[in-house]
């Protein structure tokens, strides 16, 4: 990583540059940073534009290959599976949902207690709770299936559309099929074909949180994301310094996690 000296001897930003290898090639990045205190939470932003970045790039190979990726606005086909949100994210969401006007929030409020209800009727929430899914892939796929075949909605889903798009989850993000749209109704009886993604940042984040929480997910289930609120769990200051610093630890966690390379 490189910092950039500026003229400004106390500037509120820094600006920073790297690179990492994604898809063969190198996605050269240059980010401003804050210059004092911030958290990996406050990092977010710049981790989803370089989420974008990466799957941009993804989306172009997949397009020379010949498979260009399926998913369109309007599609929330896969918007019924259990989508697991970092702990930084779920500060991030509760933080945004509590600035939302008290009427958006009552209405989000009956969504995920609707969510939660119908998902605890068709035996899901049990599942969740009993956390052994997490130490056999079969049992974890077995829960994926519950949980789509469940048909409970994202409380974030309206009109097929998801209404928190430029915020939403890495993991939302890194959902991309090349399969016709159809086939999403349900993953477990069609054949969905997935796109093999070189880096995850959602992993990222994910051990990240797995340090924090001692819990072998390092994540929440979006569908808990009011609940956990509640808490009022502040994770991102555990992992706190200057900018420079916490985009450092981010970069060495990728490094550790993908083998990426920073300069
Ligand atoms: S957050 Fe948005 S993209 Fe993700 S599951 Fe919910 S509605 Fe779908």
């Amino acid at each position: 990583m490189m910092p950039n000296p500026s003229m400004d001897p106390h500037p509120s930003t820094v600006k920073a540059t790297f690179s990492l290898p994604v898809a063969g090639v190198r996605l050269e990045a240059s980010v401003q940073l804050p210059a004092g205190r911030t958290t990996l939470t406050q990092l977010l932003p710049i981790i989803q534009n370089l989420e974008n970045a990466i799957l941009g790039r993804v989306a172009e190979e997949a397009a020379a290959a010949g498979s260009p990726i399926s998913c369109r606005a309007g599609c929330g086909a896969c918007c019924r599976q259990m989508v697991p949100v970092s702990l930084f994210e779920a500060e991030a969401l509760t933080e945004w949902m509590r600035s939302l006007p008290e009427e958006r929030q009552k209405e989000l409020a009956e969504r995920f207690h609707r969510a939660l209800s119908a998902l605890r009727d068709a035996g899901v929430i049990d599942k969740i709770l009993k956390d052994e899914w997490t130490l056999e892939e079969e049992r974890t796929t077995q829960l994926a299936i519950d949980y789509f075949h469940a048909h409970v909605a994202c409380p974030f889903l309206e009109n097929e559309s998801c209404t928190i798009h430029p915020i939403r989850p890495l993991a939302c993000r890194e959902y991309l099929v090349v399969s016709p749209p159809e086939l999403c109704e349900d993953p477990s009886v069609h054949d969905v074909m997935g796109v093999q993604l070189p880096l995850k940042l959602s992993r990222v984040l994910h051990s990240f949180g797995q340090e924090l929480e001692r819990d072998p997910r390092g994540w929440i289930p979006l569908v808990f994301l009011l609940a956990w609120g509640k808490s009022s769990a502040q994770p991102g200051e555990q992992i706190a310094g200057t900018g420079e610093e916490v985009l450092r630890k981010l970069l060495e966690r990728i490094n550790q996690i993908a083998g990426v390379a920073k300069d």
